[in-house]
């Protein structure tokens, strides 16, 4: 696994350290210890950056897992987010964190946060791990963003390419012949 990469972005001890101060700023938004937090992790591309987030969180929360797909098999392109597994905990009058591994063009973003507020939580936020540029409309934004990366394709850290390369412990780009 590790020979088809290319380029490591961010390694493991730098995600850390970065999930470690999402952590801090989402706990000082959440300051009262009963707020009913619900955390709403898109799967499966989520799973590593919420397992690691929620151990540095302080409060009370519940998760809700939500899994949405948008790449179909050995491709790089999205073909548009559509529903796997729908969301089975109450959300209404709960404040929602939904939490996803990348922002791209924003789509799966728009899609999960319109589902979920046709639920009537009391507020939704969102945190994401990495943020291309330039691509989401102005409208679809993300509350707690770890890094900004250039609009390449990257895998790791829960991030796949053809559902492989999750367990890479780093954010890294693949050789071209890998994809
Ligand atoms: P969006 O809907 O914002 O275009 O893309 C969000 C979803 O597409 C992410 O949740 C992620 O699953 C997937 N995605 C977007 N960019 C990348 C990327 O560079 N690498 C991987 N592995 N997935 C991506
Ligand atoms: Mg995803």
């Amino acid at each position: 696994m590790e020979k088809d990469i290319d380029r490591i972005l961010f390694t493991d001890r730098e995600l850390i350290e970065r999930v470690k101060e999402l952590a801090a700023q989402i706990a000082a938004c959440y300051p009262d210890e009963d707020t009913g937090l619900i955390l709403v992790p898109i799967l499966s591309g989520s799973i590593i950056f919420l397992a690691d987030l929620i151990r540095h969180l302080p409060m009370k929360m519940k998760l809700g897992l939500i899994t949405v797909s948008s790449y179909a098999g050995p491709t790089t392109e999205s073909t548009g987010p559509s529903i796997v597994m729908d969301l089975k905990v109450d959300i209404c009058d709960q404040h929602v964190l939904i939490v996803d591994d990348i922002l791209d063009t924003g789509k799966t973003l728009r899609f999960v946060g319109d589902r979920l507020a046709a639920r009537n939580p009391r507020s939704i936020r969102t945190a994401v791990l990495l943020r291309k540029p330039d691509k989401a409309p102005p409208d679809v934004t993300a509350d707690f963003v770890g890094f900004e990366i250039a609009d390449e394709f990257v895998v790791g850290y829960g991030l796949d390419y053809d559902d492989h390369y999750r367990n890479l412990p780093h954010i890294a780009v693949l050789k071209a012949d890998c994809y």
